[in-house]
């Protein structure tokens, strides 16, 4: 959680702002605008992603180059070629390549491997996620080696898809963006994701909970009054609700509560298993063995449970799933809600608390709102319906868009370019910090639901004679003690100047950032430096920069393939196009000689075996063989134009012209 370790500046400095530095600020903001350009709103998913840009004064969720508005966080790795694809790409290949498709990196991203989340996560994925002290990391074949990717990085290629996506639409590059995260993302995750975006070359200028993008979408800030909003939303891999309060434009986040690992890949799963046992009974054999065959069963599943939100029975079809064997299954939607009821109710949960902790009776709510492609679910409505005894939740957004669509509206709020009114977001921080002295001496700093961005201080002191350092450890969690809650950072003073304990008065500054993300600064107020040594386990400066060095590499290698891609195609097309020239018996009539015909149509089906042959061949070669071919029968072309019309050659062949 200590992320940047700053020593504070002298504090007159930073109290003493004249106007004529307020100004100059603002123009350099202005300028840094101009000079960056627009600030994209991305929804970085465990399953899609969306961004989304606030133009000409509305919100423009961007398609992809598939034409869909939400696109796969999927990244894959050639075995064979070392070739990149992430998003639609990368899926639609994760049955023939399940071991190098990486998905769910949010599940991942900011936390340890041996978190009991990320054990149970490795059993069910076809890809392997290995150790490295104790962070995890993706194990993928690119090309002939084996590579280990952090979560960072495979975010970071989703972030760098979701860049693109934005730049090909806009036509000018962006280096800014708004991203948002779960509600319940801890200080290293948010941090993690802001790290993600410096590896895929994106400042990310804010981090705001999904849940308040979501509200901020609704436009309940021009609501009249003030206003209570629940916003459900159920994604498909986690659950965040939270309870907002929205007066005259003001969002207050009272309360959010979640589970992280709770979603519609969940409900996917129960339904595996089912089909899975099912196919066992009726077979003997175990589709499990095969993770190919998972794969598409999954696949199956899921759009199965699609189209259950909207019809009461689906049938289920997948061709030679397991050794031949086809799969054929009918699926009702009792039969899937009985498979879900008890992860459906337990969505309910975090609502109860929510409420709890933000002190509100269900009559006190004013709005609910969904959001998320899991709560197209019939079944889930209802329980939310029930649950605020009859109570409409609001509609008439898309539940996969709200989330990129708020992001986006915040972006061009930062951007200070779109004239977006009054909107002015506060957040909270959704866990208790507490920190931890050597000698077990806890303070708790920052409370639960805290509005951010907020600042607290402590003195510490030494308790000893001549102590030299001391060690802090800040833990989030709500429970007394600490080894009950989660180690977010820890750090050493050092270089404190001798003297008599309890003597020097080190002032630590604890500071939460519209991010989410603590920043901790130390002051001497005797003589002397005090140096903080960041102990966190997160990426080091030279991680990051190694992994933008590696990004700009993989960059520089999808380029490459891409180019060798189009020169291929180039020179195939090329090649095609003359060979259906030479068949077009109408248009040849009378016009080339039968050695012409032979020349023209023997280098076209040279050049078709030599791209046979030359698989791997290099753009160069590639654009060497189209210009030879050209050289051959350009002149054979220009004469089959020459005199267009010509009929007066038609009938007038000489001996050597045959008919075609
Ligand atoms: P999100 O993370 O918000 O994009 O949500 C993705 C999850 O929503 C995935 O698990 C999808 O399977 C699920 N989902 C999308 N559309 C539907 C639908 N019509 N009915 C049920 N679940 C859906």
């Amino acid at each position: 959680m200590v992320k940047k370790l700053i020593f504070t500046l002298a504090l007159t400095t930073l109290l003493v702002r004249t106007w004529a530095q307020e100004y100059t600020e603002t123009y350099i903001e202005k300028r840094r605008n101009e000079k960056y350009g627009t600030i994209i709103g991305i929804d970085l998913g465990t399953t899609y992603s969306s961004v989304g840009v606030f133009k000409n004064g509305r919100v423009e969720i961007i398609a992809n180059d598939q034409g869909s508005r939400i696109t796969p966080s999927y990244v894959a790795f050639s075995g064979d070629t070392g070739e990149r694809l992430i998003g639609d790409a990368a899926k639609s290949q994760l049955t023939i390549n399940p071991e190098n498709t990486i998905f769910d990196a949010k599940r991942l991203i900011g936390r340890e491997f041996s978190d009991d989340t990320v054990q149970d996560d490795i059993k069910q994925w076809p890809f392997k996620v290995v150790d490295k002290r104790n962070k995890p990391r993706v194990l993928v074949k690119v090309g002939d080696a084996y590579e280990q990717f952090s979560p960072e990085e495979i975010s970071a290629m989703v972030l760098g898809k979701m860049k693109e996506i934005a730049e090909a639409y806009l036509g000018e590059s962006v280096y800014r963006a708004v991203v948002t995260v779960p509600a319940y993302f801890n200080d290293v995750q948010r941090q993690a994701t802001k790290d993600a975006g410096t590896i895929a070359g994106l400042n990310v200028v804010r981090i705001i909970n999904e849940p308040t993008a979501a509200a901020i979408a609704y436009g309940l800030d021009k609501k009249e009054g003030e206003r209570n909003v629940l916003v459900f939303s159920l994604g498909g891999g986690s659950c965040d609700v939270s309870m907002l309060n929205i007066d005259n434009g003001v969002f207050e986040v009272l309360a959010t509560n979640g589970d992280t690992h709770l979603g519609g890949e969940d409900f996917d799963q129960r339904v595996m298993e089912y089909f899975i046992n099912i196919y066992k009974e009726k077979t003997g054999k175990d589709i499990r063995k095969d993770r190919r065959a998972v794969q598409k069963l999954r696949r199956e599943v899921e759009r199965a449970k699609r189209v259950l939100s909207s019809q009461h029975q689906v049938h289920l079809e997948v061709d030679s799933i397991f050794y031949g064997s086809d799969f054929s299954e009918h699926l009702t939607r009792a039969k899937f809600e009985e498979l879900n009821m008890d992860l459906f109710h337990s969505t309910m949960k975090p609502i109860q608390k929510v409420l709890e902790d933000s002190e509100l009776k269900k009559d006190d709510v004013h709005e609910i709102v969904l959001v998320g492609g899991s709560t197209r679910i019939p079944k889930v409505q209802q329980l939310i319906k029930e649950f605020f005894n009859g109570k409409e939740p609001s509609r008439g957004i898309n539940p996969d868009e709200a989330v990129a669509f708020g992001a986006a509206i915040q972006a061009g709020v930062i951007s200070g370019k779109e004239d977006i009114g009054k909107l002015v977001l506060l957040d909270v921080n959704p866990m208790t910090l507490v920190v931890e002295t050597v000698g077990g001496v806890m303070t708790k700093l920052i409370s639960r639901n805290t509005v951010i961005p907020t600042r607290k201080s402590e003195t510490f002191t030494t308790t000893a004679v001549n102590q030299r350092i001391v060690t802090v450890r800040v833990f989030e969690g709500e429970r007394p003690m600490t080894k009950d809650n989660h180690m977010v950072g820890k750090f050493d003073l050092t270089d404190i100047p001798r003297a008599a304990k309890g003597v020097p008065q080190i002032k630590v500054s604890f500071e939460i950032d519209a991010c989410g993300i603590l920043h901790v600064t130390a002051e001497d107020k005797g003589a002397g430096n005090i140096t903080i040594t960041n102990n966190h386990n997160r990426l080091t400066a030279k991680d990051i920069e190694r992994m933008i060095s590696d990004a700009e590499k993989f960059a520089d290698k999808d380029k490459k393939i891409k180019e060798q891609v189009e020169a291929r195609d180039e020179l195939e097309s090329y090649a095609y196009s003359l060979k259906n020239q030479i068949g077009d018996k109408e248009k040849l009539r009378g016009k080339l000689s039968a050695y012409e015909k032979r020349t023209f149509k023997s280098a076209a089906d040279d050049a078709i075996s030599w791209l046979e042959d030359h698989k791997e061949a290099s753009v160069e070669n590639l654009q060497q063989q189209k210009k030879d071919l050209e050289g051959i029968v350009q002149p054979i072309v220009s004469k089959l134009y020459e005199g267009a019309g010509g009929e007066e050659e038609e009938g007038h062949g000489s001996d050597d012209k045959d008919e075609l």
